[in-house]
């Protein structure tokens, strides 16, 4: 093959050719179809090849698709965040588009800043967060990360913002089960902001449900309510990221709703755009904006494409799309088929450790050894192994976990687009299954090549 000009994630691998999509389907240049059972990266939230939202493309790019947000403003722009101020809490009014989930959260963290600056408190700069987080690659958001692997390269350059655990029950660091456990694990902020002294804090962040490092980790009931009183007492600002969580990939429009707990800032992206555009945003709560507004009125920050018309057009028809075909509503009963499925998998295949998360968001966690909940040696690279596999099937899967804190074992994550039929489901489940079983082949000769090699 002619050498590619193409800096691809890993640069020597083969990928294959992808030639189009449609629905969960996609299909590769030599006709291979493959299963979206991650919607991408958790973004491909109706699938794919939608016609309302490739009309809804065309006709914004024949009126205008540039205008620059410094001396215009368009109606998708003003229209969208309208619609998502009303789908979202009551004092989220003010949307500030960006055009990744990166930009969004980094966007939040300034605007803390900002805001206690605004008030005249000049101190207060930090923005922590929690280990195995995921808050987006540019050095603010990786600063905000608790995921080792991505931010092992780049050290120095950033800020120590992770600095609590993460709510992982399956691996509870305190080795116990909630509510009993006090849930020590959000208590845990009360301390670190005690040592550190909330008067250099600007706010708390986190993932309601922990993606990318995590594979759906899903915080137990009164987590989200102890860690927003905590940042109350202390005067911090409550971030939600729900990049990968927000526009109805947990069963509501964010998934902090199913907790009662409103944040004071919550960032979107991924599902916005559904992968038709590149679009992502800030929603900021009026009291936050309010010291902006009556002070210096500009947010510092902002790029060339924000609130791009087009894609403020793309995104408008997503949601339009969700709330003419009720798409929403019936994530969290397509979710628990889909988990009840794979709990069946899970009495065949003694390897998986744990099955989580809430809607069309799931994680599966693989365990060497079941009761002990061993991770498997990361030299197998069971996670890598598991994505392949299932890829030759014809399905694909997210990888997560692995990697991402150098304590936690191999995790995929199951997110197909919410428009996914119950047919599609059981389909998914097959190449899962088949996928499963190619893999406890894979895993038997690898313990074999493991025990020759010891009695060498
Ligand atoms: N925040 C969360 C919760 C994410 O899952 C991601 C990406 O996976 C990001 C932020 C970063 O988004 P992007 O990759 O669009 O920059």
């Amino acid at each position: 093959m002619d050498r590619t000009y193409l800096i691809k994630p890993v640069i020597d691998a083969e990928y294959p050719m992808i030639d189009y999509g449609k629905g969960v389907y996609l299909y590769d240049s030599e006709g291979k179809e493959y299963l979206d059972a991650s919607s991408g990266a958790i973004t491909a939230n109706i699938g794919h090849g939608v016609q309302e939202i490739i009309d809804a493309m065309t006709e914004q790019a024949k009126r205008v698709s540039f205008v620059y947000r410094s001396q215009f403003t368009s109606e998708p722009a003003e229209k969208l965040a309208k619609k998502i101020a009303s789908l979202s809490f009551p004092e989220l009014n003010w949307c500030f588009f960006v055009n990744s989930g990166s930009e969004a959260t980094e966007t939040a963290m300034k605007i803390s800043i900002q805001y206690w600056q605004e008030k005249g408190v000049m101190t207060k700069t930090k923005v922590l967060s929690r280990w195995m987080s995921y808050h987006g690659i540019t050095l603010g958001a990786l600063s905000m990360s608790g995921h080792t692997g991505r931010r092992a390269r780049f050290i120095p350059l950033l800020e120590d913002f992770p600095v609590i655990q993460p709510p992982y029950c399956y691996r509870c660091p305190y080795n116990k089960e909630a509510p009993e456990c006090g849930y020590l694990c959000a208590n845990e902020l009360d301390n670190i902001i005690r040592r550190m002294g909330s008067e250099h804090i600007a706010a708390f962040i986190a993932e309601p449900i922990i993606g990318a490092s995590g594979a759906a980790i899903t915080p137990p009931k009164d987590y989200y309510k102890i860690i927003k009183e905590i940042c109350e007492r202390h005067q911090i600002l409550f971030i939600a990221d729900e990049v990968m969580t927000g526009f109805g990939r947990t069963g509501t429009m964010l998934a902090c709703e199913q907790w009662g707990v409103e944040p004071d800032i919550v960032t979107l992206g991924k599902g916005m755009g559904a992968g038709y555009t590149p679009i992502a945003a800030t929603l900021v709560g009026d009291h936050v904006m309010e010291p902006i507004v009556s002070g210096s009125k500009t947010i510092m920050g902002g790029h060339t494409l924000s609130a791009n018309p087009q894609a403020c057009a793309v995104s408008l028809a997503v949601i339009e799309y969700l709330e003419k075909n009720k798409i929403i509503p019936e994530v969290k009963k397509k979710g628990e088929y889909l988990k009840a499925k794979l709990l069946q998998l899970q009495k065949s295949f003694s390897f998986i450790g744990d099955i989580r998360g809430r809607g069309l968001m799931l994680g599966i966690e693989f365990v060497q050894n079941f009761v002990e909940k061993t991770p498997f040696p990361r030299t197998m690279k069971v996670t890598e192994s598991m994505i392949s596999i299932a890829q030759q099937h014809g399905l694909l899967v997210y990888p997560a976990g692995a990697g991402s804190d150098g304590v936690n074992g191999d995790a995929v994550m199951i997110a197909p687009p919410l428009t996914i039929t119950y047919k599609e489901m059981d389909d998914l489940i097959q190449r899962f299954k088949e996928t499963l079983q190619q893999f406890t082949n894979f895993y038997l000769n690898e313990v074999d090549l493991k025990l020759e090699g010891d009695k060498e």
